[in-house]
């Protein structure tokens, strides 16, 4: 809202408004030219199962290296490409990316994307998905999308179509970001998801209070019930790990075990590390 400013009555020329209005339009510029350079990359952050350790896949996080800004977070960016109406052509384009990655990388890592609401409002998104899996010669199976609840506030009928269309080609669903919205019982029914991550906002809170581990052992207990595997977020230290592992069994992923990292960085790391992940995962299967 513009100030009241006595006769003035809006003081639309405030130098630092007038400062936002350039730099906002600066920015959707940006993004704008940015999707048509290809400047848009894929991150990718490692998932791991906690308690052996062993490297389950990564989850891509877009970044954006803008010539004028550097790399840019996409806190900054998606919520901009989403009002500008071109969200599903920046995601396209680092997820296309993304699958030609993976397609490389050891075939039992799995391959994480976050997909904003928005892109759940078009009929034809699980064709487009599909399509991009398609031209990467990139097996569904070994795709999962990460979807919040502000999807389930959308057109809830279109968004169980789609997410039936993807499952149905081996495409498994996670609902992101549980505990921080308003996220219920009856949401994680809503639509069949195959795995719930927990806000980092929880987890990083598990050392300062106790009321926080019985929360996080209680939408353990919920996922145990329902059949639904949990993934904790934003484990950044050994301390949060340890507390995790009393509590229950969980996929994690956070500063601890490493962050986000180009695709080169993901590479030299499957060179050196693949037999260590390899090595872990078939002690793994040998315990049952
Ligand atoms: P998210 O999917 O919940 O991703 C987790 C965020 O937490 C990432 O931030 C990640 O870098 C950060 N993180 C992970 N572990 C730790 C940790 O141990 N400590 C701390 N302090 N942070 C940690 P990032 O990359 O800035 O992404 C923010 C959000 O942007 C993501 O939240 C996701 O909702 C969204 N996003 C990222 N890439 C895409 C995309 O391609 N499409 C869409 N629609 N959204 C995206
Ligand atoms: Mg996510
Ligand atoms: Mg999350
Ligand atoms: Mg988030």
């Amino acid at each position: 809202h513009a100030k009241k400013n006595g006769r003035n009555r809006y003081d639309w020329f405030e130098p630092k408004m007038e400062q936002d209005l350039r730099s906002r339009a600066e920015l959707e510029n940006g993004i704008l030219a940015g999707i048509a350079r290809g400047e848009f990359l894929p991150f990718y952050e490692q998932q791991v199962d906690i308690e052996t350790g062993a490297l389950t896949g990564f989850e891509m996080l877009a970044r954006w290296q803008s010539p004028h800004l550097g790399l840019v977070s996409p806190d900054k960016f998606i919520p901009v490409a989403e009002e500008l109406g071109v969200i599903a052509d920046l995601s396209e384009s680092v997820i296309g990316q993304a699958l030609r990655d993976a397609r490389d990388w050891d075939s039992r890592l799995t391959l994480a994307v976050n997909i904003s609401p928005v892109q759940m409002r078009d009929p034809w998104f699980a064709q487009r998905l599909l399509k991009l899996m398609a031209e990467a010669n990139f097996p569904p199976e070994r795709l999962e999308i990460e979807i919040t609840e502000m999807c389930l506030s959308e057109n809830i009928g279109l968004v169980r179509s789609l997410v039936t269309s993807l499952k149905n080609q081996g495409v498994t669903v996670s609902l992101d970001d549980f505990g921080v919205g308003y996220a219920t019982l009856a949401q994680l029914r809503a639509l069949p998801f195959d795995r719930i991550k927990i806000d980092r906002a929880f987890v990083s809170r598990l050392a300062r209070s106790e009321d926080t581990a019985a929360v996080i052992a209680t939408i353990a207990s919920i996922g145990e019930g329902m059949n639904l595997p949990v993934t904790a977020e934003g484990i950044e230290t050994e301390t949060l790990r340890d507390s995790l592992l009393r509590i229950g069994t969980f996929k994690g992923q956070g500063y601890f075990y490493g962050k986000p990292e180009t695709a080169e960085q993901v590479r030299t790391r499957l060179k050196s590390e693949a037999r260590l992940a390899i090595d872990a995962r078939a002690a793994l299967a040998g315990m049952d």
